[in-house]
């Protein structure tokens, strides 16, 4: 938060990108606020070392003060478990390296291509599986955007586009705004998909001149939300997702699931009933994919199909995400059956 005074005086940058500019980057920094103490400070700063600390002001001001056990710091705080690696947790668990047909852009199921737009995120995700992604040669840059063009006239089967990354709403909005006239100008295009953890992070995000750009595009727009717990949807949060009800957003949600954050019936079924009262339904509950440094968060696989076989006994059936899991080589992710 070193920087904020600066930022702050500086009127022409919006304050989306303030707030993510003086995010906290620093641990100590992090547990001060959060009034968090340990003897064992190195070790949390060496499980930051490749995958830095990045949470924004408004995800910490969730977080529940002096507890080291809340669900939303879990997810956030570099742990030095991290620096335990195990054989069967790999660099790139989804295969993603091998969809990739050209600089940025990941062709693996039928129809869909995603895009990577950048390799920013506005929070560092312990757990995340992009965490080793080369994205410094593999994002969309705008000069690539004519190949994309190349692949999409040459695979006419491809109708929907799906924005990922990294976090593309972190892209600012003339970047923004020049790659969603480039889609909404493609007629193969019908679906627009956006993946973001933005308006739970940065709800700031939602300003109405990202609203415009959105509701000027002439194809569908679907937003995959990634939300864990409840805590996580607070009032800004809410707000942030009723505007883009509003302007007509398909809003669906993905969570991961992982241990000591959402591992338990009760608290999946609390997140289902307020995504909805936030005009989202459930999506995906993805098990964990096993990338370097997550072991920790893994659930085992019996006790997730407890865990969602109760989910499905309390829950209308709109209300359930599908549990599934990513495996390299399939042609889509792959449901888990719970009799098996
Ligand atoms: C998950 C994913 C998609 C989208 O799959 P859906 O089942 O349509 O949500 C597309 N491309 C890649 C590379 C993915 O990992
Ligand atoms: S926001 Fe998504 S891509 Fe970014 S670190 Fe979190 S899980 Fe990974």
């Amino acid at each position: 938060m070193a920087n904020m005074m600066n930022v702050a005086k500086n009127s022409a940058i919006p304050s989306w990108q303030q707030e993510l500019q003086s995010a906290f980057t620093d641990v100590n920094e992090l547990l001060a606020f959060l009034e968090l103490k340990t003897d064992r400070l190195d070790d949390y700063y060496n499980a930051a070392q490749d995958f830095p600390l990045l949470v924004t002001l408004s995800y910490a001001e969730r977080i529940k003060k002096a507890d080291w056990n809340d669900p939303l710091l879990r997810q956030v705080l570099p742990h030095p478990d991290e620096l335990t690696s195990h054989p069967q947790y790999l660099s790139d668990p989804v295969g993603d390296a091998n969809a990739s047909v050209s600089p940025g852009l990941i062709h693996k199921y039928h129809g869909r291509v995603l895009l990577i737009t950048t390799g920013a995120c506005a929070i560092h995700c312990r757990y995340c599986f992009r965490r080793e992604f080369p994205y410094s040669n593999n994002s969309a840059h705008p000069s690539k955007i004519d190949s994309i063009k190349e692949y999409l006239s040459k695979n006419p089967d491809v109708n929907e586009v799906i924005l990922s990354g990294g976090d593309p709403l972190t892209l600012n909005d003339t970047k923004l705004s020049r790659l969603f006239e480039f889609l909404s100008s493609n007629t193969q295009i019908e679906r627009i998909r956006i993946h973001t953890r933005l308006p739970i992070v940065l709800p700031s995000r939602i300003t109405d001149q990202l609203l415009n750009t959105l509701a000027s595009v002439n194809q569908k727009v679907i937003m995959v939300i990634h939300a864990n717990h409840p805590n996580e949807l607070n009032t800004d949060v809410y707000e942030a997702l009723a505007s883009l009800k509003d302007i007509n957003v398909t809003l669906l949600n993905q969570t991961v699931l992982l241990k000591g954050v959402n591992d338990h019936a009760d608290t999946l079924i609390k997140l289902s009933n307020r995504l909805f009262e936030c005009h989202t339904l459930p999506y995906y509950l993805h098990l964990l994919d096993k990338v370097n440094g997550a072991l920790h968060f893994d659930s085992t696989l019996q006790h997730a199909k407890k865990v969602y076989a109760l989910v499905q006994t309390k829950l209308p059936g709109y209300l359930v995400p599908k549990l599934v899991h990513e495996e390299a080589g399939e042609p889509n992710k792959t449901l888990l059956q719970l009799n098996l």
